[in-house]
């Protein structure tokens, strides 16, 4: 079973993160970065099913020149290849924009299975892999916090507010993960040596036949129009129990209504 990991590779959660006033995106380039904990999921149940029915995990991001570093994480975490799609001309692609390279490097791999994580942990929008299953006309299996495969069959439990939903389909197919489904592995000496030698296919957009009406800036039809920062939180009421604390707590609540 082939299983393609999309795998966001974002700035590491140390970094104070920084908006360019001119073109209200994330300052990516120059920060330290790290796969992201959330497609490190992703990965970790790809390696186990690998593990479970045979096969390989690809992992594929597009990314700046700095994500090489979670590349080569993901790598040792297990993954036997991995696909950088690295072009300046991807820069200020939107979610569409971003959806269509994974989806054209996608389509150049043989695959069973391809698991996204369900929002990335820094641009969170959650909208890719609706995109990517659309355009390689997949299955979307959303949510995942439990998956089974048996011969061509994928079967998830799908996370609900109340339990979950049982939901399967033929694969290939398209799979997202809930946070919490694992606990990713962390490298061991042996794979982070085994990652220095493993390949890192790179492609441009242009390698993946993409022009600038679809991709990068000119293609985006998403446009940021402000961003602006959480109104700041009035401070809280301190209580000092002096024998009537209870009472104070009790008439606080019942001022706001609560009780
Ligand atoms: C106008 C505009 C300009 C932007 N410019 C840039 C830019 O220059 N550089 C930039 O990096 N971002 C840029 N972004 C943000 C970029 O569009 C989003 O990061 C990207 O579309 C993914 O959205 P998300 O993180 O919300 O994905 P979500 O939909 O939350 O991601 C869910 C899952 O999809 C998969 N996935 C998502 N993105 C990737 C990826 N890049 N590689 C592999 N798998 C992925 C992962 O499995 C991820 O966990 C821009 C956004 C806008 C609106």
């Amino acid at each position: 079973m082939n299983i393609i990991i999309c795998a966001k590779v974002i700035p590491a959660s140390s970094v104070t993160i920084e908006i360019n006033p001119a073109t209200k995106c994330m300052v990516r380039k120059g920060v330290p970065h790290e796969l992201d904990p959330a497609a490190a999921c992703a990965l970790e149940e790809g390696l186990r099913l690998t593990e479970k029915h045979g096969g390989a995990v690809t992992v594929i991001t597009m990314g700046i020149g700095d994500a090489t570093i979670g590349i080569r994480n993901a790598l040792a975490m297990g993954a036997a290849n991995a696909i950088h799609i690295l072009d300046d001309a991807l820069a200020g692609s939107d979610a569409l924009g971003t959806a269509k390279a994974l989806a054209a490097a996608i389509k150049k791999e043989s695959f069973d299975l391809v698991i996204c994580a369900a929002e990335s942990s820094d641009s969170y929008s959650g909208i890719v892999p609706g995109q990517l299953a659309q355009l390689l006309g997949l299955s979307p299996l959303t949510f995942a916090k439990e998956i089974a495969v048996e011969a061509k069959k994928i079967t998830i439990k799908r996370q609900t507010e109340s339990g979950y939903d049982l939901v399967e389909a033929e694969m290939p197919a398209l799979v997202t993960v809930a946070s919490g489904i694992n606990e990713p592995r962390y490298p061991q000496l042996k794979g982070i040596m085994a990652a220095k030698k493993k390949e890192i296919k790179q492609w441009t957009a242009a390698d993946l036949g993409l022009g600038p009406d679809q991709v990068g800036a000119s293609g985006a039809k998403e446009k940021v129009l402000a961003i602006g920062r959480p109104a700041a939180r009035k401070a809280g009421k301190v209580i000092t129990d002096e024998g009537d604390g209870g009472k104070q707590v009790a008439d606080f609540l019942a001022e706001l209504k609560v009780i």
